[in-house]
């Protein structure tokens, strides 16, 4: 396989043309960002960390028969994708209260919700990814009725998964972002990454081991990721 030209650049990822038109290659970057990408730093090593992990979490979930973008990892820093059209949507899913979820229904961070909820957010940067509904999904001609219901369907599949996965190494999955992909032929599968930038983890004793430790300022970003890494290493 052969990396070709640069196709996008995104805050935290460079996709190129490889000389498979249904492949991409993926080279994880150093950038972390918050606000929206108001907040930016270079942060040594964080690429390779989110793409060891992504990788490692994508390899589970195709082992388990998802359909995912996941081909292979190539390097530290690199992936094959297989090339979709993202859907532009961040679908979260939410085990526990925290975030965005907390300070909207000013709840405390840390009640178990009875049921996972699922929250669609418009991917636009212009418009800081404003939460919204089915009917303005459907308004916006992102996804139909059928296409919604899937994508919720597959999250709670997803989320069962996740949950098993980072509860072997003691973590909790309090909430994550999902994005899906539609491959050429229509059907869509699970895209982008899973990680402690996408995702938040609590430990035993309430500790994050996510982004929040770089969003609220709480502790060392790379230390904590290569802890998530090494955990989750050991259950290969
Ligand atoms: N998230 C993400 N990208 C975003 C916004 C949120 O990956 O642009 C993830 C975030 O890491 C968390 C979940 O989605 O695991 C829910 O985030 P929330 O809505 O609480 O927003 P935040 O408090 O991070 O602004």
């Amino acid at each position: 396989m052969e990396k070709e030209t640069l196709l996008y650049e995104g805050k935290a990822k460079k996709l190129y043309f490889t000389d498979d038109s249904n492949v991409l290659w993926v080279e994880y970057c150093d950038q972390a960002t918050a606000l929206n990408g108001a907040r930016k730093e270079q942060i040594t090593g964080k690429g390779a960390l989110n793409n060891q992990i992504t990788s490692l979490i994508f390899e589970k979930l195709n082992a388990e028969g998802l359909e995912t973008h996941f081909i292979k990892k190539l390097s530290k820093t690199e992936q094959l994708n297989k090339k979709v059209s993202i859907i532009p949507l961040e679908v979260v899913l939410r085990n526990v209260v925290a975030g965005s979820f907390a300070k909207r229904f000013g709840l405390e961070e840390g009640i178990v919700l009875e049921e996972p909820i699922v929250e669609f957010y418009y991917k636009d940067d212009a418009l800081d990814d404003p939460f919204i509904n089915d009917e303005h999904v459907k308004f916006l001609n992102i996804a139909s009725d059928s296409e919604i219901e899937f994508l919720k369907k597959q999250t709670r599949k997803i989320n069962k998964i996740l949950k098993k996965i980072w509860t072997e190494i003691g973590l909790t999955l309090v909430d994550f972002k999902l994005e899906f992909g539609r491959l050429a032929d229509g059907s869509i599968i699970l895209a982008d990454e899973i990680s402690p930038d996408t995702s938040r983890l609590w430990d035993a004793k309430g500790q994050h081991m996510d982004k929040d430790v770089f969003r609220r300022n709480i502790g060392d970003l790379i230390e904590t990721y290569t802890e998530v890494l090494n955990l989750l290493e050991k259950t290969k």
